[in-house]
């Protein structure tokens, strides 16, 4: 399977989209064409069974294995009230971004492995991101990372996260802001003294995070149809920011191939739901606002890019959307955890409210995306029920984990410096 960019250009490997990350012409990768995937993933009964019989015409057997070995925890589909939640948070870190970090950083060792080459992964965080690839590479042969905080901003859970001391790993607090850690990522991939070091990005927009991310839900549908009897109608409800998830669902439909609705869920950051309703324009995209939902304060989805190129305005036909302020965002949070005793993070409490702002088609069963643990919002679970969610244990252990940090100027020179004689590179 070959590889092109979405603005065009010349076909290349998967090994060569996953290390380069971003195409040369600024587009991102897809795959030049979607089959129908091998018979046999709705009898699969795990998400890593998924991974090894839908993936190998995606990416060859070797990677397909990589991703199975990645998904190595459960993604239970769990009934609470009238729909059924897709667990994605059951991975180290306790949120969905587990998976494709797991992923990408398996796929990277493999695609190093077969070149003997060795490289290192540099990311720029302002929360939880950093700590999911933090976790998925350290330990892996050929990969070290560096990640850049904002020293002072992000959560004190955060930072604990993110300072924990792992093999390969070293997390720098800058002394700046998160435009000033992005801006020291930019410069030191063009910086000709740190070419040594062979730096490459694990972001959102890499083909490695986003292709895994279909495998669940393949997974959804399987377990579905032995809840429910194969082939009952479904809904995907999916809490959106930069769209990845939502792209590797539609991804997923085309190569089950599965037939199911898609709602998308945003917070006030509600682009892709103007797009939709045709109150703005394609990439008339506006400035991010903060909210209860942080992990999908997107103002500007990077994956709308790949969904447009695919799928053009036909989209509006696809998929609906709703928009879910912070109030009804509170509201939603309370009313499940009364009438079913579920805590729900803010991010899946968006898409519990949107379904019922939206509702569906009588007959057809939702599938709601949880995609973080509640304990990772203690602050906005104890304002919205008065309940402190208890931790998972993965949670808890990093507390008192031993910590490893690198205080550091907002410049260049002392950020090269740091990366060239730090302790975990
Ligand atoms: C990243 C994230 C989202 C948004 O997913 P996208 O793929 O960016 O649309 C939703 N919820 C949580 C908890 C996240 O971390």
């Amino acid at each position: 399977m070959l590889y092109t960019s979405t603005r065009g250009g010349a076909s290349v490997t998967f090994e060569e989209a996953l290390l380069r990350g971003l195409a040369q012409d600024g587009g991102l990768y897809m795959p030049e064409s979607l089959l129908p995937a091998p018979e046999g993933w709705r009898e699969a009964t795990s998400p890593a069974e998924v991974a090894e019989v839908v993936l190998p015409p995606l990416i060859g057997e070797a990677s397909a294995s990589a991703v199975a070995r990645a998904l190595n925890f459960e993604i239970p589909l769990v009934p609470v009230g009238d729909v059924l939640l897709l667990e994605l948070f059951h991975g180290p870190t306790a949120a969905f971004k587990d998976v494709g970090a797991r992923s990408l950083a398996r796929l990277m060792e493999v695609a190093l492995a077969e070149s003997g080459e060795s490289a290192t992964v540099l990311v720029a965080t302002s929360g939880d991101t950093g700590s999911a690839v933090a976790d998925a590479f350290a330990g892996l042969t050929g990969l070290k990372v560096a990640l850049l905080y904002p020293h002072g901003g992000v959560s004190p859970v955060q930072e604990e996260q993110l300072t924990v001391a792992r093999e390969g790993v070293t997390a720098f607090a800058v002394e700046g802001t998160f435009d000033d850690c992005q801006r020291l990522v930019k410069e030191a991939f063009a910086d000709p003294q740190l070419k040594a070091l062979k730096l490459t990005s694990a972001n959102s927009i890499n083909v490695g995070r986003l292709l895994p991310q279909m495998v669940y839900y393949l997974w959804a549908i399987a377990e579905a149809g032995r809840l429910l009897g194969e082939g009952a109608p479904l809904r995907f409800v999916v809490p959106s920011g930069n769209l990845g998830n939502l792209t590797a669902g539609l991804l997923a439909a085309e190569v089950g191939p599965f037939d199911a609705a898609f709602l998308a869920a945003t917070n006030r950051n509600d682009y892709f739901t103007r797009y939709l309703r045709s109150e703005v324009e394609e990439y008339a995209f506006s400035p991010s606002v903060p909210t209860l939902s942080n992990a999908m304060d997107v103002g500007a989805p990077s994956n709308f890019e790949r969904l447009f190129a695919r799928y053009g305005a036909g989209l509006k036909g696809l998929v609906a959307s709703e928009a879910v302020d912070d109030a009804a965002t509170l509201r939603r949070m309370k009313q499940v955890y009364e009438e079913s005793s579920y805590l729900a993070c803010p991010h899946t409490a968006v898409a519990l409210e949107a379904r019922t702002q939206r509702r569906g088609v009588a007959g057809v069963t939702d599938v709601v995306l949880a995609t973080a643990h509640p304990a990772k919002f203690p602050e906005v679970v104890e304002e919205a029920v008065g309940v402190t969610p208890q931790a998972p244990k993965s949670l808890a252990a990093v507390a008192s984990a031993e910590k490893q940090v690198v205080r550091v100027a907002a410049e260049l020179s002392a950020l090269r410096e740091a990366l060239l004689s730090a302790p975990g590179q």
